[in-house]
């Protein structure tokens, strides 16, 4: 019996389970991203609700508490999850009154009106008379004044009511919030447990996807496609760049189809640069290992101030990307100064 969901998540699964008994009002776990963390935490919250668990704290699934965990309305668990996250878990969101309805983008940061909506639970009694949890994440993206509210409830926790906070970056989170908190460090899987487990759920070209997805096998799976190139965009993307200085502006026109996002474009553009970079001092690539030889050789025939100029810029239109503009253009614009600059 065991509540880990991966098979790299041992050592975070003991951690949380012999809290279990002396659980602290703040805790907050921070690891990478795409390891599976929230996930653990979650299903540690809802182990929590079981009236009946295992000596080892595994829920019994059988009980009332279990069945409202599993219907998804367990009185004594709230979310305060940005929306982003909720998405790809089904965790319900609420978007704020002010919503443009045709907005493009969805909320990555949690709102004020999120921390807001806590006040009300916190000051009810426990339902099921046991403990009450609420789920924080991402706590390192928390918008200023719902920041403040959070903290507001961090410092004074009513009775038998844990905070569960989860951040993708430690050194994000306000000092504030991390000084209430206890802390738990979760470690990343090894690039052997990572592969093992994704050729395990029958991932086609897994070191590829892996190498790409940073080391973190979820993030292959991430399902914020804004964030990834199609194969065949991908395809024609490499086709000009490992072309170098030598790529011609007319080609510049066809790389980008109108589907394309900026996100995802200046991502991968941001990841060749970075590999450049790299190999221009003497580093193997990172993000494209299999074309360590051009990326090699175009590194060494590169300009390094053009270089870092276009590194640059294509972080400049990063920042930005979140933003809708014309996409094609600036990613034409980003292709055609890669060849003028290097
Ligand atoms: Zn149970």
């Amino acid at each position: 019996m065991s509540i880990k969901l991966y098979p790299w998540q041992d050592a975070l699964e003991k951690a949380l389970l012999d809290l279990r008994d002396r659980l602290p009002n703040g805790l907050l776990v921070y690891g990478p991203r795409g390891a599976g963390i929230f996930d653990l935490v979650q299903a540690f919250a809802k182990s929590l609700l079981c009236t009946q668990p295992a000596a080892d704290g595994t829920p019994c699934g059988r009980c009332h508490g279990c069945h409202l965990v599993r219907a998804g309305t367990h009185p004594d668990i709230r979310y305060v999850v940005s929306e982003a996250e909720s998405l790809p878990r089904e965790i319900p969101f609420v978007p704020p009154d002010t919503a443009a309805s045709d907005r493009k983008t969805v909320y990555r940061e949690i709102l004020i009106h999120q921390t807001r909506a806590l006040t009300d639970f916190l000051n009810l009694k426990s339902h099921e008379g046991g403990v009450r949890i609420v789920l924080v994440y991402p706590a390192d993206r928390i918008r200023a004044e719902a920041a403040a509210s959070l903290l507001k409830s961090l410092e004074e926790p009513p009775e038998n009511t844990v905070f569960m906070l989860v951040a993708d970056e430690i050194d994000r989170v306000l000092p504030t919030i991390r000084s209430r908190c206890r802390l738990i460090r979760a470690g990343a899987p090894t690039r052997e447990q990572a592969l093992e487990w994704l050729k395990s759920q029958g991932v086609q070209d897994a070191e590829r996807k892996l190498t790409e997805a940073g080391g973190m096998p979820l993030a292959v799976f991430d399902e914020d496609a804004r964030f990834r190139l199609a194969d065949e965009t991908r395809e024609r993307f490499l086709a000009y760049l490992k072309l170098g200085h030598a790529a011609p502006p007319a080609q510049a026109l066809s790389v980008a189809d109108k589907d394309v996002t900026l996100s995802a474009a200046a991502l991968f553009l941001s990841r060749w640069g970075w590999d450049l970079a790299s190999a221009k001092v003497g580093c193997e690539p990172q993000y494209f290992p299999e074309f360590a030889e051009e990326i090699k050789t175009i590194a060494q025939a590169a300009n390094p101030t053009g270089l870092y100029t276009w590194i640059n810029s294509v972080r400049d239109i990063r920042r930005v990307s979140e933003h809708p503009l014309n996409a094609k253009t600036m990613i034409e614009a980003l292709l055609i100064s890669y060849a003028r600059n290097i």
